[in-house]
């Protein structure tokens, strides 16, 4: 059993200079309070934090980490509390025990295995600082290593079958490869007895063979790069047994075909020389191209670095080698640990910006990584979790975009669900839908038969399956709303010719116009007739002869041209006005209010005419039916001109009107009808209606007819 001053020995290994105080103030807190316990093992309980303090120590982690070893099941198993902690310790490793102890309560069982990543992902948010998870690992690494002492076989194999699927691929992705390595043989022995001593009687069997040909690779690997004058150590190692099993099923072969269970390494001094030492063995034995790999010029994110290749060997058979350098060597074997020294003061802050200017610098050297998209997914899942993990009530595990919804959540376990969500609670507590979940949360929706979305929803929504499905819903409901108005609208304007538009509507004449006009289904026509695509006059005119339609009477405004020699003609139907959602609509303005780009607008479906667009203030919009409003926005990319109305209010004098024509060109502006009343008082009340492209250029206009002389008042007429 390892006792706390050969913890504290490896401490001053590394670093003399260390106060290893909190160390082993930690290591008598601890021992007080679990003394009495055990372990399963018959040793006293205070063995197990101090073999998983030993292992952080032989990882070379800071005095904090440590110490939070000692102490990591205190608050669990002991009478210890936070306050107790935060007070001897401080508030660093009261977090890190925290943390350890929030992942400890989590035990996932056998039908959650197919969530594993998801888990593994909520592990690392969970862990806010990356210490928890090392704490946690080599926890996991004790209680395997003492899994023995477990009576019941169950428990052994549930433990198992967590560490194969959760903690050794969590090693992995930190770079940890010894803790993942043994977690997997480990757990490996116990789930599968028959096949792990299978593959450890096969390999022992013709060990002394084999011992020898590691010798022949090694010498003749070590003659070639002495001759290239490169200094190196060479290692031939066993694979571990889990990998050998993994290889034999995962593509069906047998032991004895399993040529490359003995892996090589050659460590080096320098980076430059791993490509020497690559270049001067590809000249010895016959690369297989298609299994080189560099790591170097492309590390994993998880920071490891080698070069690998596979090359046929000098008895014609496949050899794995890497090759790095001595401190790559120790990157692969501690993974992140290895960055994560001995200084004082050191958070976990500057260690991930220090490793995000290491991806940084990776991601600006793009054209070395061969699959960037990979790359960056790797990298956005080890290092800058932006999902969160929340439980269903069933304690399943869903993952999110960060900012999600219980919305977003609702969406993600069923349109219904989402489309008929009232309400959330979190935790067992009622939650606005705009709460954030967190990573953790036990997520319940409450939903409401004939519950419809609402528009809003898309204000807040971070998933794209919450906002496609709500604009899909939307969409559906503006269809459906054209396709009643359509319906009205043909209804009518087939009445007025005497004919019902139900009967013809199922006529075979019917399917010929709706091709006529270019569409699949009658239902689209009609659609379109509500959306103002086409007049229902146009369906009409399909179904009589020449003579019997009518042209409908424009009302006839030129009596305004003969105030003013400038009027222009207005254009046919203006655009700059779009509808969310909806292309194509034909729009029209409120005569009402004039709306110019820049006012604040609200569209209305009408009868026949498409969407009238006001100004949101307008008297008259406020009148309108509600439910035929729609969302409208100003999309002003061309040059036109909006008509407005302005009150110019003035003393009489000769040549006024021409003062205010002139001002009124100048600025750019076209009057397109003038009306002016003299009231007794020797003053002229002016109302002009001038075309201006927005409410910028209108402020423009205005300031420029003020300047006129004897004018003493000049607005826009708001309704
Ligand atoms: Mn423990």
């Amino acid at each position: 059993m390892i006792r706390i001053n050969d913890i504290i020995d490896r401490i001053l290994e590394s670093d003399p200079d260390i106060d290893t105080d909190l160390v082993e103030r930690a290591y008598v807190f601890s021992a007080r309070v679990h003394h009495g316990q055990m372990r399963l093992s018959g040793e006293p309980y205070l063995s197990h934090p101090l073999e998983v303090a030993g292992l952080l120590a032989d990882m070379n982690l800071d005095v904090v980490s440590i110490a939070s070893a000692l102490l990591h099941d205190v608050i669990e198993d002991t009478h210890a509390t936070e306050e107790e902690i935060r007070e001897m310790f401080g508030p660093e490793v009261l977090h890190i025990v925290n943390g350890v102890t929030k992942i400890s309560k989590l035990t996932f069982d056998n039908a959650q295995v197919r969530q594993a990543e998801s888990i593994r992902k909520m592990l690392l948010a969970m862990a806010d600082d990356i210490r928890v998870i090392l704490i946690k690992l080599a926890d996991r690494i004790h209680n395997m290593r003492t899994l023995k002492f477990h009576r019941k076989e169950s428990k052994k194999r549930q433990i198992s079958q967590e560490t194969l699927d959760i903690y050794a691929p969590l090693a992995s992705r930190l770079g940890i490869y010894w803790m993942k390595k043994e977690l997997e043989d480990t757990a490996f022995m116990y789930l599968m007895p028959d096949e792990y001593r299978r593959i450890e009687q096969m390999v022992d069997k013709d060990r002394l063979e084999r011992e020898q040909y590691v010798e022949t690779v090694k010498e003749r690997l070590g003659e070639e790069m002495a001759e290239a004058g490169i200094k190196c150590e060479v290692m031939g190692r066993y694979k571990h047994f889990y990998s050998i099993y993994h290889k034999m099923v995962s593509q069906n072969l047998d032991f004895e075909d399993i040529y490359d269970i003995i892996a090589f390494r050659i460590i080096v001094g320098e980076k430059y020389q791993c490509y020497e030492a690559l270049g001067h063995l590809h000249a010895l034995w016959k690369p297989i191209d298609i299994k080189f790999k560099d790591y170097i010029g492309r590390p994993k994110p998880n920071m490891y670095q080698s070069l690998h290749t596979t090359v046929i060997g000098p008895y014609g058979e496949r050899v794995e080698i890497q090759i790095r350098t001595l401190e790559m060597d120790q990157v692969a074997k501690s993974g992140i640990a290895a960055h994560w020294g001995y200084k004082e003061g050191q958070r976990l802050d500057e260690s991930v910006s220090e490793q995000f200017a290491w991806i940084q610098e990776l991601i600006e050297n793009q054209e070395m990584v061969k699959d960037p998209e990979e790359f960056l997914e790797n990298v956005r899942i080890d290092l800058f979790p932006d999902e969160v993990y929340v439980f269903t009530p069933q304690g399943e595990v869903k993952t999110l975009s960060k900012g999600a919804t219980p919305v977003d959540f609702a969406y993600m376990i069923h349109t219904e669900v989402g489309h008929q969500c009232t309400g959330a609670k979190v935790n067992g507590r009622m939650v606005s839908l705009r709460y954030e979940l967190q990573t953790g949360d036990v997520v319940e929706i409450t939903t409401q038969k004939g519950h419809t979305p609402s528009k809003d929803w898309l204000k807040f929504v971070k998933t794209v399956k919450a906002r496609s499905r709500i604009r899909q819903w939307v969409k559906t409901q503006d269809k459906n709303r054209s396709t009643a108005l359509g319906r009205e609208m043909c209804e009518k304007a087939f009445r007025k010719y005497k004919l019902n538009f139900n009967t013809i509507l199922r006529s075979e004449e019917m399917d010929g116009v709706v091709e006529g006009f270019g569409f699949k289904t009658a239902e689209d026509l009609i659609a379109s007739v509500g959306y103002g695509k086409i007049t229902p006059l146009q369906v009409v005119r399909k179904f009589l002869r020449e003579e019997e339609t009518e042209e409908d009477q424009r009302p006839d405004d030129s009596i305004l041209n003969k105030l003013m020699g400038r009027m222009r003609k207005r254009k046919k139907p203006r655009t700059g006005v779009s509808v969310k959602g909806i292309d194509d609509m034909l729009i029209r303005f409120g005569k009402c209010c004039q709306p110019v780009p820049g006012d604040p607008i609200i569209g209305y479906i009408t009868r026949g005419h498409g969407v009238t667009v006001h100004r949101t203030g307008c008297v008259n919009a406020l009148k309108m039916n509600p439910d035929r409003r729609i969302d409208v926005e100003w999309n002003t990319a061309r040059e036109e001109t909006f008509p407005v109305k302005i009150h110019i209010r003035s003393y009489d004098r000769v040549g006024l009107l021409a003062d205010l024509a002139a001002n009124i060109s100048k600025s750019g502006a076209n009057i397109l009808t003038a009306n002016s009343e003299i009231r007794g008082n020797q003053m002229v009340d002016s109302v002009f209606t001038l075309a201006v492209k927005n409410t910028q250029h209108l402020e423009q206009v205005l300031a420029s007819i003020r300047k006129v002389r004897m004018i003493t008042e000049a607005r826009r007429i708001n309704t």
